[in-house]
């Protein structure tokens, strides 16, 4: 039998990533196309930095295809999953990582209903639809070599239990996505489907870019510091822990949260 030593390998699996084109949604696309996956890289309105992503993904050994997308509309939602499934045949992973900041932070007696909104359909209405959709395509498709349907995983935050009085829309629409989780791991355990909560704390991206200075003070310069792991997260340690459920590494877990933050959630004396 001959072999092609040049020929592309078979993707070992196919993920729907949103918000896929910068932070931490570009580093589980690296990182799940260094696991050989291929990824459909989901983005809101910047090109430019999606196909930066779909570059990266390809040097790093995967495939995929850009697709842009606001996951706070219904027809988007429903124009994702068709491409991605026409692109790919199937879902494996969906991983509901696209989420917003306030555009302002307002003190919570003065916060306004226009940003509770903005948050509320894209960080937890967006992946509870969007999750609803895939499922439904999960289900109906075969099960991979280990058995599964597919996995789902949803990105929150630490803000799901620190309260932050001039963010509270974001905490409570991070709460929110936890619970989701709970849901949808209950509901679909029986269809071969199992879903995680990752958990990041302080990640190094554009979003927190306007905080830098306020959480270097925290992180680095403070006598202790609020995490005991000295460093800013990487959109990579995001991306390395999906990776690891992509490569079914938790076959008897699911609804369980994965705090990747360096530490920040333990209570310290
Ligand atoms: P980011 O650097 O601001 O990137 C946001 C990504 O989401 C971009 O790819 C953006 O696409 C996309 N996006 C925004 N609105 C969208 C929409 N309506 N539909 C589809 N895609 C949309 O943010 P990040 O720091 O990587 O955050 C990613 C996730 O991690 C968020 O859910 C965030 O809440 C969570 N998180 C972040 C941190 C942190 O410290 N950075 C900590 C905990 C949790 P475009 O490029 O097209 O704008």
């Amino acid at each position: 039998m001959s072999t092609n030593p040049s020929a592309h390998p078979a993707p070992k699996f196919s993920a729907l990533v949103t918000g896929a084109s910068r932070g931490i949604g570009r580093g589980i696309a690296i990182e799940l196309a260094k696991a050989g996956g291929r990824v459909a890289i989901n983005y809101a309105g910047n090109a430019e930095a999606a196909t930066e992503a779909l570059e990266l993904v390809r040097a790093a050994g995967g495939d995929g295809f850009i697709v842009q997308g606001d996951v706070a509309v219904a027809a988007d939602r429903e124009r994702l999953v068709a491409e991605t499934v026409a692109r790919f045949g199937r879902i494996d992973l969906l991983v509901n990582n696209a989420g917003v900041a306030p555009k302002v932070r307002a003190d919570l007696l003065d916060a306004g209903e226009e940003s509770f909104d903005r948050l509320f359909a894209i960080n937890l209405k967006g992946p509870f639809f969007l999750s609803q959709l895939v499922a439904k395509q999960m289900i109906a498709q075969a099960p991979d070599a280990e058995g599964f349907r597919g996995r789902i995983v949803n990105v929150t935050s630490i803000s799901v239990y620190t309260a932050s009085i001039n963010r509270g829309d974001y905490c409570m629409v991070k709460a929110g996505l936890a619970m989701m989780t709970k849901l949808f791991a209950d509901r679909l355990a029986n269809d071969g489907i199992n879903v995680y909560e990752i958990r990041p704390g302080v990640i190094a991206t554009d979003m927190t870019g306007g905080v830098k200075e306020k959480y270097d003070k925290l992180i680095l310069q403070d006598e202790r510091g609020i995490t005991p792991i000295r460093r800013w997260g990487k959109p990579e340690d995001i991306g390395r822990a999906v990776r690891a459920i992509a490569e079914d590494r938790f076959p008897f877990s699911t609804g369980a949260c994965f705090d990747v933050d360096g530490g920040f959630h333990l209570q310290r004396l």
